[in-house]
């Protein structure tokens, strides 16, 4: 039995969607039932890895899962802006693997993946230890150029200028200097060119530190210097801010004066075209590549991102191999973590097709992004992708945006949501 696609839009928009499992998983109908135990390994346990593993379990029990994670447990990125923001704490964005472990039977391993011999299908740990698997699915996140930046480096972003654009030390890290820095200080927020992780964090970011400076420091400024003409949600975000925050946002676009040209951390200044801007704090987002994982195991192009078949997931450079979230090029679909468990499921439904000699369905993914401006003032973009001959596009007239006219219930049902999509999804993945 394959997994069809009306199959598989039911699980992807079936709240209740275990009843829907049963189907899969219908044990005389599994592929294993009488041959040998199929091992699927998943590399990375963030938004697109976790739902890979969990999902292959729901999808079919026969399956054994092995999910290797570096980290004991994981922060997420989404409503990290909201810890800097003091709406919520890092214990509240932190997630264990105790419910894939106990609950969905996935073996997971801590231990960092070294390298990847596709040709044989094994991986060696860190450990030592080398894994055996019939499929790999790599999704290992972002990692950062920061030789992008003169002046800039890891050393610096993990004691001075945080990035903060992976959740963790950092965050605490630039949470701590807003907490310290002085009233009338600038906090500078340095957001990269397309493509990166999360097109309107840094502007969710900027909302959620005027929000803090408000309360506490409102002699202050949020200075925005951008690599780019224009940004996600702009109209939105620009809206909220002349409501919220009046006078207290800046943004420059690339050629307004907002291209970073370097950093000096001694001096706390970052150079520009139009010259030096001092910060009490600054936030640098370098702009970025795939996870190191994907250069060493060879599965990235020119660019620095992982070339993927769309209906499958799987690697046009290695065969065998998955590659999804912010690390694989999804077309029209953008870096979230949202996209990135849409795309962990496809994948879990492809791989068990092809682990039955069958071809995968045609997917449907989906994207939904919230972001806060204020505790009661939300907005969102939402989209339905499909498959298409170019590759992955948005449904023409699919999702679309929170209205530029919407009202202030409007807009605080729209905090309501995200909260909502935050408990929903981390409960999906992780749960
Ligand atoms: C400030 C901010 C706010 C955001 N808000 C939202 C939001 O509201 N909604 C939304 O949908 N998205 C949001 N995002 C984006 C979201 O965080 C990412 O798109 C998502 O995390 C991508 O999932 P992933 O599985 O590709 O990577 P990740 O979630 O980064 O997971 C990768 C995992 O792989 C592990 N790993 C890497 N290499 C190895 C290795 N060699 N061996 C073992 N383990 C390894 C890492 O430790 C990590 O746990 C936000 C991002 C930021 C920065």
């Amino acid at each position: 039995m394959s997994i069809s696609r009306r199959d598989f839009n039911k699980l992807l928009v079936s709240g209740v969607a275990g009843s829907a499992f049963g189907l899969f998983g219908m044990s005389g109908n599994t592929f294993a039932a009488g041959g040998s135990k199929k091992h699927v390994v998943v590399v990375g346990g963030g938004f697109g890895g976790a739902a890979t593993a969990k999902y292959l379990r729901k999808l079919d029990p026969s399956i054994s899962v092995t999910l290797i994670e570096q980290k004991l447990s994981y922060i997420t990125c989404p409503f990290s802006n909201w810890v800097l923001g003091g709406l919520k704490t890092m214990k509240d964005i932190t997630h264990t693997y105790t419910a894939l472990r106990t609950k969905h039977g996935v073996n997971v391993i801590a231990d960092r993946v070294v390298s990847i011999d596709a040709a044989k299908g094994t991986l060696k740990l860190a450990g030592g230890r080398v894994i055996g698997y019939d499929r790999l699915v790599v999704s290992p996140g972002i990692d950062f150029k920061y030789d992008a930046i003169p002046g800039y480096s890891q050393k610096i972003a993990e004691s001075k200028i945080p990035h903060a654009w992976q959740a963790g030390p950092q965050t605490v890290l630039l949470h701590r200097q807003l907490q310290t820095m002085k009233n009338g200080g600038a906090v500078l927020i340095c957001p990269p060119d397309n493509p990166f992780r999360c097109p309107p964090g840094p502007y969710e970011r900027a909302s959620l530190v005027a929000h803090y400076l408000k309360k506490h420091k409102p002699k202050s400024k949020v200075i925005i210097l951008d690599a780019k003409e224009k940004f996600s949600k702009q109209g939105l975000f620009t809206k909220g801010w002349e409501r919220l925050y009046p006078g207290m946002i800046e943004w420059h676009s690339s050629t307004g004066g907002g291209k970073v040209l370097g950093v000096d951390a001694k001096a706390m200044t970052v150079e520009t075209d139009f010259g030096a801007i001092k910060g009490a704090v600054i936030n640098i987002i370098p702009p970025q590549k795939a996870g190191k994982i994907a250069f060493d195991a060879g599965l990235t192009n020119e660019k620095g991102w992982c070339p993927v078949h769309p209906a499958s997931f799987e690697s046009t450079l290695h065969k065998g191999v998955h590659v999804i979230g912010d690390a694989c090029i999804a077309g029209a679909m953008p870096k979230s973590g949202f996209a990135a468990s849409s795309q962990g499921k496809v994948a879990a439904a492809a791989i068990i097709n092809m682990l039955r000699g069958q071809e995968p369905a045609p997917p449907s993914l989906v994207n939904t992004c919230y972001s806060l401006i204020g505790p009661e003032y939300g907005i969102s973009v939402a989209g339905v992708y499909e498959f298409a001959a170019t590759g992955i596009i948005q449904i023409p007239g699919s999702g679309g945006l929170t209205p530029a006219d919407a009202s202030d219930d409007q807009l605080a049902q729209e905090a309501m949501f995200a909260e909502g999509w935050y408990t929903n999804i981390s409960k999906d993945i992780w749960g």
